[in-house]
């Protein structure tokens, strides 16, 4: 077995495992007892030989008859995942950047590729923002991963790794349906992209009262609530006060996504300047909280002040230098300074740095990896994206980062570069959306901000969208807007 083979004590075999379950019960999926054993039992009696069949049939009779099936059921699952022995069995956990791009180049004449991954779909997060404010439709800016490839050996299976056997070289799943029985899969080589989680700094009342932009159901549901808010506070028996409150829509984080999430909600709000009356319309609010002291922290000063001035003139209120202590309600929240901000909906756009699983780095909480993404001390197991940290070089959680790295991994797992080249990192820019057909771009010495920054943005992302289909959905959906506004129907 490789694990015997690697350098890791047996402490860390261990960490690797525990640290996943522990994890998985922060959940809201509720990993029990008996769900637990069951795994255990399952991975010792289908892999290890050297369990004698009276030890594990006293066991097995100990057991519930459901207990029984759902690791017969296991067992079924581990036989039909190993069919091609031909090929390694390579498993990938996530369908993000980086484990799409691996999904994408790996070579499947090589390997049996099993994919777990909770959400069915690859998400573009940059347009994820304008999905939440009706500029491009949901469904134009994610791609089924089972269409990702065609092929006898590629699978897809809907769930969440919860632990990693790295002994016994297994990953046990859970399946999305809450009573479903866990199912585990072998692999020879094992891929962890599973990103991370929005950051809630454990302030209290943020997972219950705020809205994260994060996933493409967060898009769906902050789009409705701005809807409800307007059409709420249009309402004739709905007391001033209160539609003051409605009207106030709060942002907390001024990164990219919080200023973009800004940026396009500032053009919905324009757009609904056709269909409601200018009393409601002069109610409205925007405001931006930030704990730093400026918005767009990983940018020149020089298009940070430009984005304040543009989001200033556009009424968009920012305030810097303030931490939100807690959040009380859906409608109200707390700074640190002791000011309550009343509003109708909470954007929670801050960090998303935080390590989801498998937490290493005890101040980060992400995986370690070395300069060839290899998880320390395993020479089978890759981390990449959000979730690792090189620790030579600890790089930004971007979707530019995950990609490339998923892009390295796949080389380096089809032959196609040398096994002693380590990840090197290309940086190729960044912008963002600042509003009103205006972006603000950053490329190498190049700074500029305005209407050819935001042509640049736009036909930037339009050639990093993954399928002909979705470009199509893209454009289509952009010039729609442009001409007929963003739709405001709620379903
Ligand atoms: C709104 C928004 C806008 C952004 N805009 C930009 C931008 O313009 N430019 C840029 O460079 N970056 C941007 N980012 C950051 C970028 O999206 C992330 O850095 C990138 O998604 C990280 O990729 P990843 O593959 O590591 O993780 P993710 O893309 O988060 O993917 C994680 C995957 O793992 C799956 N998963 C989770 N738990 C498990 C589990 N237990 N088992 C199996 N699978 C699991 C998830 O379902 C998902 O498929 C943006 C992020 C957001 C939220």
């Amino acid at each position: 077995m490789i694990i015997g083979k690697s350098s890791s004590s047996l402490m860390q075999k261990k960490s690797l495992i525990l640290m996943m379950v522990n994890s998985f019960s922060r959940t809201s999926l509720k990993y029990n007892k008996k769900q637990f054993s069951a795994n255990l039992l399952s991975l010792t009696t289908t892999s290890n030989q050297s369990v004698s069949n009276s030890t594990s049939s006293s066991v097995e009779n100990t057991l519930s008859k459901e207990i029984r099936e759902k690791i017969m059921e296991n067992q079924k699952v581990i036989a039909s995942q190993s069919a091609n022995k031909k090929k390694q069995n390579l498993v990938i956990l996530g369908s993000g950047w980086a484990g799409f791009r691996l999904i994408k180049k790996i070579d499947l004449e090589k390997y049996n590729v099993n994919v777990v991954t909770p959400r069915n779909h690859f998400l573009f997060t940059p347009l994820l923002p304008g999905s939440a404010c009706g500029t491009v439709e949901l469904r134009s800016i994610i791609e089924p991963v089972r269409r990702a490839v065609h092929h006898e050996d590629y699978h897809y299976y809907e769930g969440k790794a919860v632990a990693v056997d790295t002994e016994n070289q297994r990953v046990i799943c859970k399946p999305n349906y809450e009573n479903d029985p866990n199912f585990t899969l072998p692999y020879d080589k094992l891929v962890v992209a599973v990103g991370c989680d929005v950051n809630d700094f454990g302030i209290k009342g943020v997972k219950d009262y705020t809205f994260p932009l994060k996933e493409i159901s967060h898009a769906r549901t902050i789009r409705q609530q701005i809807t409800q808010c307007f059409e709420r506070a249009s309402n004739p028996s709905t007391p001033v006060h209160l539609r003051e409150t409605l009207l106030h829509f709060v942002i907390v984080g001024a990164g990219a996504t919080g200023v973009e999430f800004a940026a396009e909600c500032h053009d919905l709000i324009r757009d609904l300047s056709r269909n409601f009356p200018p009393e409601i319309m002069e109610e409205v609010s925007m405001t931006v909280i930030e704990a730093g002291s400026t918005v767009l922290s990983a940018f020149d000063s020089s298009l940070q002040k430009y984005t304040q001035k543009f989001f200033r003139r556009n009424h968009i209120k920012i305030r810097t230098n303030q931490q939100v202590k807690e959040v009380l309600s859906p409608n109200s929240l707390k700074l640190q300074d002791g000011s309550i901000i009343e509003c109708g909906m909470i954007v929670w756009s801050a960090e998303i740095s935080q390590g989801r699983q498998l937490p290493i780095d005890p101040k980060t909480k992400k995986i370690i990896v070395d300069d060839h993404l290899h998880v320390k001390g395993f020479d089978n197991i890759w981390a990449l994206g959000d979730i690792s940290l090189i620790e030579t070089v600890p790089l930004a959680a971007t979707a530019q980062v995950a990609q490339q790295q998923g892009l390295y991994v796949a080389r380096h797992l089809n032959g196609e570069i040398e096994e002693s080249k380590p990840f090197v990192y290309h940086h190729m820019g960044q912008l963002a959306y600042i509003g009103n057909y205006r972006a603000i771009s950053q490329v190498g010495a190049v700074k500029s901000g305005g209407f050819l920054s935001w042509l640049f943005w736009r036909s930037a992302y339009m050639t990093r969208l993954v399928s002909i289909r979705n470009k199509f959905n893209v454009l289509l959906n952009w010039t729609s807007t442009f001409w007929f506004g963003r739709d405001i129907s709620r379903f």
